[in-house]
């Protein structure tokens, strides 16, 4: 059944541009993401996606969002973060960007190192911590190593309401896998443990367990 809420799902990696022509980025495809969208679209009133870039197609019934740079999607995202009850931040924000975007194609001659000065991104999901009233706030660890304790830790210092922890070092979980597994921890402390399964159905799981709980 359909709520009066509103939700606001982030998806994909940032572009973090170095010149005209070079980028960094990850590995996101943007797949959990457009699913949690997707699977939001009849139980929410409007859906809003805010994607870095992506190949999959805008879905459809959702506004659609999207931008390339962690600087943009924080101004995409704050400019909708009123409009919204529920907030997902599925992307994969870049922690860094280049100090100066070279305005010319940087050059290989007379160079045998290049140097690049990386500076820190704004973190989004921290700055809507401070800012909600009424949101509701997940958030997305990927982790390597200690999941549990580190998802937990993010949870605390962005003061987010549910954390969603992937060991991206699992067969079958995280970046561009079409199947995940997560720990679901919750403000309250506790847990709920999704076994490997397609992306579709955990973000049908997510989206039904966020509405059991706000
Ligand atoms: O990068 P990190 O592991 O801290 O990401 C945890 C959560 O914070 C994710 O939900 C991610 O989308 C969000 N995040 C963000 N802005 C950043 C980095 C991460 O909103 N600059």
């Amino acid at each position: 059944m359909q709520s009066k809420l509103k939700i606001l799902v982030t998806a994909g990696p940032t572009r973090e541009p170095i010149d005209p022509v070079r980028y960094i980025t990850n590995y996101s495809t943007g797949k959990m993401g457009y699913a949690l969208a997707k699977a939001a679209i009849p139980k929410f009133e409007e859906v809003f996606l805010v994607s870095g870039p992506s190949n999959l197609p805008a879905p459809e019934y959702v506004h659609f969002f999207p931008v390339s740079s962690a600087a943009e999607m924080k101004t995409a995202v704050l400019n909708l973060f009123s409009k919204v009850d529920v907030v997902i931040m599925a992307a994969a924000v870049a922690d860094y960007r280049v100090s100066e975007i070279k305005e010319h194609k940087i050059k290989k001659e007379g160079k045998s190192d290049l140097v690049l000065t990386l500076v820190k991104n704004p973190d989004i999901l921290s700055e809507l911590g401070k800012k909600k009233e009424k949101q509701f706030l997940v958030g997305f660890a990927a982790e390597s190593e200690n999941l549990i304790d580190n998802a937990l830790k993010k949870m605390q210092a962005k003061q987010l309401d549910m954390i969603i922890a992937n060991n991206i070092s699992e067969e079958g979980s995280g970046f561009a896998y079409d199947t995940n597994i997560a720990t679901i921890l919750n403000s309250d402390g506790t847990q709920y443990s999704l076994d490997k399964m397609p992306k579709e159905e955990m973000a049908q799981i997510i989206i039904d367990y966020i509405l059991q709980r706000i």
